[in-house]
């Protein structure tokens, strides 16, 4: 769209600044300003909500605009309505795996920038990855998410390679690590190639922040300081094959709402020029760590702030998943659970070789502090609890139900006759290898109880086949 000549706003635009466009997102943000009592408007954007078709960035800024309380009421259980008809009572869980410290770039909210000398710098070696992986697989994890600092010399591409690959290699006990997630920094085409050729689930990189000026004063130094490469990593992760990309945004750099509009933006444009949207959204905060002090950032935002946020990328992007990592607490973790978020971490820890062999104060190398300090069991007991299915499901991205296959998957709500079996059976493994007896017995009585919830009544024959197969000793089946 160009508007009135002054600006060119261009959704199709391979261009960062033509899709993220800055004077699109002030005009955004000054019209949601003036409708945000437009009660009228605000209910039509909310009934075209409810038709589960998702929101545009205009409209969505309209909403978080706001501030009536009946309307955002409706925005919340709107929310919940979208999560439960999409993704149904399943939270996948995952943990981070940090591979090294060392980077080159100057990002000032993060504790690995080049100029911090007392951070512990660590890079794993293959060895110690295995026994990182062994650790993870000893608590029942089968998805991770790989990170690592920028560093060419360090962690080349080579070296993420050579991880993933050792990381798919182990099989210890009856674990196995079947989806490697990677957010690692923008690189090339050809190197995105390589992570698709070596097997990766989704590709995540954080924009940080959408605002232009901003970003460059946050990255002062490094590659990571050119915004158009940052921006449009997502088109080459894409035009290399990767159809599972995660965008996110580090709420507290800069103004939320005009975070969210250029989230959004980045949506619309993925979908505009790839044909499928994001595959997840990832909504950190800035956390205190090494040499960081997140007041030192004047746009953090307040839980209620935050859960509208939640609420709203729900509406907005309604197949598109959400994950909350263990930056929040468990009751924050509580209140966007039925928001919307249908990924979370589980016993993470940021530092590198933090698995296998718990830091000392002085030999810390962690990215930041962690909120949640629970253990899997724990977690999963607690998801159990509040009626949520903890699922270690890997199913979609193994039998090449990736991109536009897994979104028609989510359109034509098939999900609760594939997605809910699956959760259902690696529950079980779950339950049979890691879990506490509490944990075994609340996990039995819910599968009973969720077996029923299978609409084809073949696939619930088949997945009770499984279960009691699983039961004796059989492993990875999958719908
Ligand atoms: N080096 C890669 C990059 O540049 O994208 C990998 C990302 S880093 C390992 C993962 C993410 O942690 C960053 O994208 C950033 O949003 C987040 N992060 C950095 N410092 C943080 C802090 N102090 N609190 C919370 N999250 C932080």
């Amino acid at each position: 769209m160009t508007n009135n000549n002054t600006y060119k706003y261009d959704v199709n635009s391979l261009k960062a600044e033509e899709f993220i466009n800055h004077e699109e997102i002030i005009d955004t943000l000054g019209y949601a300003d003036s409708n945000k009592d437009n009660l009228e408007l605000v209910d039509a954007i909310l009934d075209k909500a409810e038709l589960l078709k998702g929101l545009t960035h205009r409209e969505a800024s309209v909403l978080l605009a706001c501030e009536d309380k009946s309307r955002i009421n409706r925005m919340f259980e709107l929310a919940q309505k979208i999560k439960k008809d999409f993704y149904g009572n399943r939270i996948v869980m995952f943990a981070p795996l940090y591979l090294s410290n060392y980077c080159i770039n100057g990002c000032v909210y993060c504790p690995y920038h080049l100029k911090n000398k007392h951070i512990c710098r660590k890079k794993l070696t293959q060895e110690e990855i295995k026994a990182e992986v062994i650790a993870l697989q000893d608590m029942g994890h089968k998805r991770l998410a790989i990170e690592a600092g920028e560093d060419p010399v360090n962690n080349p591409i080579e070296y993420i390679l050579d991880s993933i690959k050792t990381i798919y290699s182990i099989k210890h006990k009856n674990g196995a690590i079947r989806r490697v997630n990677v957010n690692i920094a923008a690189t090339t085409v050809e190197n995105y190639r390589k992570l698709k050729d070596a097997g990766i689930g989704t590709y995540i990189l954080f924009q940080e922040t959408y605002h232009k000026e901003s970003y460059e004063k946050l990255h002062p130094t490094g590659p990571k300081h050119d915004y158009a490469y940052h921006t449009e990593a997502m088109d080459r992760a894409m035009d290399g094959g990767i159809d599972d990309v995660g965008l996110g945004v580090l709420f507290g750099l800069e103004l939320y709402r005009y975070e969210l509009a250029g989230l959004l933006m980045h949506a619309e444009h993925l979908e505009a020029v790839h044909g499928v949207g994001p595959h997840t959204i990832s909504v950190p905060r800035i956390k205190r760590a090494d040499d960081i002090d997140p007041s030192a950032f004047d746009n953090g935002i307040n839980d209620d702030i935050f859960a509208k946020i939640c609420a709203l990328i729900r509406i907005s992007v309604p197949y598109t998943g959400m994950i909350i990592s263990t930056r929040e607490s468990q009751s924050v973790r509580e209140k966007v659970l039925n928001l919307g978020v249908s990924q979370i971490s589980g016993a993470s820890r940021t530092s590198v070789g933090g698995y296998a062999e718990p830091e000392t104060e002085e030999e810390n190398s962690s990215q930041f502090d962690v909120s949640d300090n629970r253990t899997l069991d724990e977690v999963v007991n607690w998801l159990m609890r509040m009626g949520f299915i903890p699922s270690f499901c890997t199913a979609c991205y193994r039998e090449g139900r990736t991109g536009d296959r897994f979104m028609a998957l989510c359109k034509s709500k098939q999900i609760q006759n594939c997605c809910h079996p699956n959760a259902l059976l690696t529950l079980k493994e779950y339950l049979m290898d890691y879990a506490s007896e509490d944990t075994k017995k609340l996990g039995e009585e819910l599968i009973s109880r969720e077996i029923n919830n299978i609409p084809n009544p073949k696939a619930k024959d088949v997945c009770i086949n499984k279960l009691d197969l699983i039961s004796e000793g059989q492993r990875d089946f999958r719908f």
